[in-house]
């Protein structure tokens, strides 16, 4: 039974055995039907709370997975006034910092490995040396592989979990792979083109289930951003969400969202619309948005940008989050590094949050749109703030002041003068 659709050719296939069309497009879970009977949950919580729009089960809603997938999604959308001014619109955030690993990747890798779990299998993968790696690894580790088991047998024999596998590239910092490391999966570095090891592990006989940035799982799980955007505003929509794009995974996943709450009667058509920012240093869909191209092809930029989690030079999803900003009336942009850091500044100084340069690309680019009249100082617009900067702060910044203890009293007082 065919699961899987292309978007764009309309191609059926069936998971796990293709992941990627014969058009060259990737697919996605066909949930045309469970979408049209889906209404807003009534309970369920993070991810789980979209059980009936998941690959997994809907029973997954009542009884989530244990482990650290049940702690993926349900992060924080708050107001965030006091960059109004600046941002040309209202401003809402989305902090997806909140996740396990601190970034929305572990919606995906959450809903992969209680598929895998399910389907008895060993091995979870994936291609990342970034978020996507940890996020696989600490979700492999920590998923109940009895989850949702149908009862026959209990597997609880030591060894008897689903194992991680990263692949990462031959060069890795060492502190990378200690992020990695911590959750104890099996890393691999692996020496060739990086860029190609995406399409090597998507084999249907592979023995391990890879969970690449745009493979059907990882979109799936990745949804909930947007269903619980939509979520929240409902019954209206904001105007704009705007994310960060690279490999298109996740801004796929967006657009999945809307076209399934349209089909469920519960949210109308041209609201919101979709925007993504790409660094100008490595922003080969922004380039073909302003190129007006139907495809998003390989560029020959450095992948070398502060945004180190968004340079892909040959993004597997690009066309598809191309034709999601275009259908949607939004648009694909880019802003260079400097815009970024300032961004990354101000959404600390004026917001308080502490994001990855990636995930500061959304107030860079909403800005360039409120100048460009693209946007409205009354539009809602939800920044999705992808991944926490905990994880990269600058040791070498300058010292604050000092003060001895018997000397805080005034300066206390001078401070309140
Ligand atoms: C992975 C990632 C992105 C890009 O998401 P894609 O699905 O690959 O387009 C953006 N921001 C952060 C922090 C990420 O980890
Ligand atoms: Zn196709």
């Amino acid at each position: 039974m065919s699961n899987l659709v292309c978007y764009r050719c309309g191609a059926t296939a069936t998971f796990p055995d293709r992941k990627r069309c014969e058009c060259g497009e990737p697919l996605w879970f066909d949930t045309e039907e469970s979408a049209s009977r889906f209404s807003w949950p009534d309970s369920g919580t993070g991810v789980w709370r979209y059980a009936d729009l998941l690959p997994v089960g809907s029973s997954d809603r009542t009884k989530p997975p244990g482990g650290v997938a049940a702690a993926a999604g349900a992060t924080p959308l708050v107001r965030a006034a006091n960059l109004d001014e600046s941002a040309g619109c209202r401003l809402w955030l989305k902090d997806e910092s909140e996740n396990p690993t601190g970034s929305f990747k572990d919606r995906g890798s959450a809903v992969g490995a209680a598929w895998a779990a399910r389907a008895g299998k060993r091995w979870l993968g994936t291609v990342s040396h970034g978020n996507m790696a940890m996020s696989v690894a600490a979700n492999a580790a920590g998923i109940d592989v009895n989850t949702g088991n149908t009862g026959d047998s209990d597997r609880e024999e030591e060894g008897d979990g689903l194992n991680a596998l990263v692949l990462v590239p031959e060069d890795i910092s060492g502190e990378r792979l200690a992020a990695i490391a911590q959750y104890s999966p099996e890393v691999l570095r692996v020496s060739g083109d990086y860029g190609r090891l995406y399409y090597e592990t998507l084999a249907a006989d592979s023995p391990v289930e890879f969970v690449n940035s745009d493979t059907p799982l990882r979109v799936a799980g990745q949804k909930t951003t947007a269903l619980e955007i939509c979520e929240a505003f409902s019954p209206t929509a904001p105007d704009a969400i705007v994310l960060p794009v690279s490999s298109g995974g996740h801004a796929s996943a967006t657009w999945k969202a809307l076209r399934e709450l349209r089909a469920a009667g519960l949210l109308d058509a041209d609201l919101p619309r979709l925007y993504f920012v790409q660094a100008a240093a490595c922003d080969p869909i922004a380039e073909a948005y302003r190129e007006e191209a139907e495809d998003v092809t390989k560029t020959e930029q450095s992948e070398s940008t502060v945004a180190y989690s968004i340079a892909n030079a040959d993004p597997p999803s690009g066309t598809r989050a191309l034709t999601a900003a275009r259908a949607t009336g939004g648009a694909v942009l880019s802003v260079p590094d400097d815009e970024i850091l300032d961004a990354k500044a101000d959404l600390a100084r004026k917001a308080g949050f502490c994001v990855e340069p990636a995930s500061a690309t959304t107030l860079a680019g909403i800005r360039r749109l409120a100048d460009s009249g693209e946007l409205d100082p009354d539009d809602e617009v939800v920044a999705v703030l992808t991944g926490t900067g905990f994880r990269e702060l600058d040791a070498d910044g300058e010292k604050p002041e000092a003060v001895e203890l018997a000397d805080l009293p005034d300066h206390l007082r001078a401070l309140a003068d």
